[in-house]
């Protein structure tokens, strides 16, 4: 091959590799999920006009006319848990799910009872206490979570042990529980309606191959096993057919439905104003003096400290736009800050009865001469009251002037500072 050749054919794979990549996150990621496999073989019973019915062969047949189905959409891209006789551990499938950053989960089976009488579908989401299971999940495997965009906005930075970063995984996790009934709903609507099968309906229950997904996620109970009727309707080419068909419809209508919330959100949403002030939450207002981590602070962070006559107010967050205000303010009582409250600061506005300065120290002890604090700030101020002494540095006008010189003094080494508003 020839250089220009060759050099030709590198610009078409880059080309290629980046339209392909375009078109990947487009796609709407579905996992397939055949319940039970290999060794695992699920509800089964043995009849005499149709012989052995497993649950693994029947999920995985409707899972694969079901795939067949879907894989004919460009929009979606399928990923199969299995395909063949085999068995992967439900932490596999989860993982699986989490790691494709897939929209939805699908995991088929079959029900049974030990009486032979009870018949039809039901679908399965996640359960009303395994929000609490999801969020301790959640708090080690932090890889796991994909906040979307306007939560990383709201919670700037990710710690997982926060109760900043718990009160966006509960969010997270009440919209895919939202989803998941939207999808199940249409599920069953769909068995009942177009297979004229009987409904029992959507259920929430803590069902662990639901519990770990990042995702929307349901479990569908495609119908009884251990009744006859409903066994021979299962173990058929047309009952698996109609039933794959009924879930691809679901799918459909479902992606068209959030496609058309979305575009919804779009259009009623202007993008949110900010507003004149800033807003900041005040936790506390007491004579402690307590550093960044002290356990009184309840895991918040963005903690900014104003000393003003004798007492530290403690103030969480900033933010001039109202539904974060609002968010903020929710998540200093959830940490247990029961009096909370939203304070509005004036932006840049000069003091006109007073200064800010900086408290660099205060303590029972005076500070030695060859203290950091003396030995790198010029013209430190001390005064002595009720035992205590405290140094002071600097005068400002306006509280964003006292936040710069306080990161000013950070820089030099010295921590836990207090800005402190003064009265002339
Ligand atoms: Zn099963």
């Amino acid at each position: 091959m020839n250089r220009y050749k060759q050099a030709f054919n590198i610009i078409l794979t880059i080309f290629f590799l980046f339209f392909s990549q375009l078109n990947a996150q487009k796609k709407f990621v579905i996992v397939l999920d055949a319940g039970h496999g290999g060794k695992d073989i699920g509800a089964n019973r043995k009849y005499d006009n149709i012989g052995l019915v497993q649950e693994k062969d029947i999920t995985l047949e409707i899972i694969l006319k079901l795939g067949r189905m879907l894989e004919r959409n460009k929009d979606f891209k399928i990923i199969y848990t299995r395909k063949i006789d085999e068995y992967p551990s439900l932490i596999d499938r989860t993982d699986l799910a989490n790691r494709s950053h897939a929209d939805l989960f699908i995991s088929v089976h079959c029900n049974a009872n030990v009486k032979p009488s009870p018949y039809g579908t039901e679908t399965y989401v996640q359960g009303p206490d395994q929000n609490r299971t999801n969020l301790e999940v959640a708090k080690r495997e932090n890889d796991v979570i994909f906040l979307d965009t306007k939560d990383k906005e709201m919670f700037a930075s990710y710690d997982p042990s926060s109760p900043e970063s718990l009160i966006a995984l509960k969010i997270q996790q009440s919209k895919y529980l939202e989803s998941s009934l939207i999808f199940g709903g249409f599920v069953e609507e769909n068995f009942a309606k177009k297979d004229k099968r009987f409904s029992r309906g959507v259920m929430q229950k803590n069902l662990h191959v639901l519990r770990l997904n990042a995702m929307p996620s349901v479990l569908i109970e495609t119908g009884f096993i251990s009744n006859p009727e409903e066994a021979a309707y299962l173990a058929s080419e047309n009952g698996q057919e109609e039933i794959a068909e009924s879930i691809y419809n679901s799918v459909i209508n479902y992606k068209k439905k959030i496609d058309r919330n979305n575009q919804q959100k779009k259009v009623e949403e202007p993008k949110e104003q900010p507003l004149k002030n800033d807003f900041r939450i005040l936790l506390m207002s007491t004579p402690n003096k307590y550093n960044d981590g002290d356990p009184a602070l309840k895991g918040l962070n963005y903690i900014l400290t104003i000393k003003e006559n004798g007492l530290y107010k403690y103030y969480y967050s900033v933010t001039n736009f109202a539904s974060i205000k609002e968010s903020n303010l929710k998540t200093a009582k959830d940490a247990g800050f029961k009096n909370a409250a939203a304070v509005s600061f004036i932006p840049n506005q000069n003091m006109n009865t007073g200064y800010y300065r900086i408290e660099v120290y205060a303590g029972k002890d005076k500070l030695p001469n060859a203290s950091p604090i003396l030995k790198n700030l010029k013209e430190v101020e001390k005064t002595k009251a009720d035992g205590m002494f405290y140094y002071t540095y600097g005068e400002v006008g306006s509280l964003e002037a006292a936040i710069r010189l306080q990161k000013e003094i950070e820089e030099k080494g010295i921590q836990n500072t207090v800005i402190e508003k003064v009265y002339k």
